[in-house]
């Protein structure tokens, strides 16, 4: 209930819910419907559905709750994060438990000046929370390490002057503590769809070269209709996706006729298209092209 949700908006639910549903039993034995209706007002139903399939299948399999870490895991609704939690909380288990708090002391206290949302700096900090982790009370472990995040050491303000582990802390040694964690997001893909134009003639194929002093100078590739303003589309001839950088392109590969050739295009026979530079896009349009172009 308090994914995504604050403490003093869940505990009337909570309480209802439990005065409803006291036990795995009960809830198992629920329709969807009335678990919905008693969750209603919360929001995010999809939890209440995973709390319902969870509580029938645990039911089906014998009535326990699971107590092992992968059996845990292996309930719907229950990720990484949840299932160390109830593994280290309720049955005492060595699983260290890495939510947005615990991100952030740890990069704190390591000085982890590295992307946390990037998948080197997460596998570290994961590593140092396993290291760290205190194995006879691991639940207890867990819980201080984040509440002193959700108390201790706020995001913006963290109160150093009290904190507990400040003598082991890296960043406030190296008074960096404002600067970190680092969290840029990644870089946004864009998308698009490109039309690549296959003009034939006596069984050569129409390429236009790119210019001097451009990108790839000297490239060979098939033209696009802005190139050819008089081209006459015709009939689609395939399609595939190509990535540059953070592009993703959808081309579209179309037969096309013209009349007048521009000056820059020039009408290469499958042999001297072995033997020019070529994009990598033109290079996967005639390898899906194979078979189908006249030669
Ligand atoms: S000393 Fe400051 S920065 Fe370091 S863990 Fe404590 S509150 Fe966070």
């Amino acid at each position: 209930m308090l994914q995504q949700t604050r403490v003093a908006a869940v505990l009337p639910y909570y309480r209802r819910f439990l005065r409803r549903f006291p036990n795995l039993k009960r809830l198992a034995a629920a329709s969807e419907d009335e678990v919905l209706q008693a969750w209603s007002g919360l929001g995010y139903y999809q939890r209440a559905r995973n709390m319902h399939r969870a509580a029938r299948r645990i039911v089906e399999s014998g009535g326990r709750f699971p107590n092992e870490y992968s059996a845990i895991r292996a309930l719907p609704g229950i990720g990484d994060y949840t299932a160390a939690a109830i593994a280290s909380i309720a049955f005492g288990q060595p699983y260290a438990v890495v939510d947005g708090n615990v991100i952030r002391v740890l990069s704190r206290i390591l000085a982890e000046r590295g992307n946390v949302r990037s998948a080197p700096a997460r596998t570290r900090l994961r590593k140092a929370a396993e290291h760290l982790l205190d194995r006879d009370r691991p639940g207890d472990f867990n819980q201080a390490l984040m509440e002193l995040g959700a108390t201790v050491c706020l995001p913006r303000t963290p109160q150093c002057a009290g904190c507990p582990v400040a003598k082991w802390c890296r960043a406030r040694r190296l008074g960096i503590e404002r600067q970190l964690p680092v969290r840029r997001r990644p870089p946004r893909i864009e998308k698009a769809t490109r039309t690549l134009l296959v003009v034939q003639r006596n069984g050569a194929l129409l390429l236009k070269r790119r210019p001097v002093g451009g990108q790839l100078e000297g490239f060979f590739e098939l033209p696009e209709p802005a190139d050819l303003p008089g081209a006459r589309l015709g009939p689609k001839l395939g399609e595939f996706r190509h990535a540059i950088t953070r592009r993703r392109y959808r081309i579209r590969l179309r037969a096309a006729e013209l009349d007048l050739l521009p000056s820059e295009f020039l009408w290469l026979s499958p042999d001297q298209l072995n033997a020019v530079p070529m994009t990598t896009a033109t290079r996967k349009a005639l390898n899906q092209l194979a078979g189908t172009w006249k030669r």
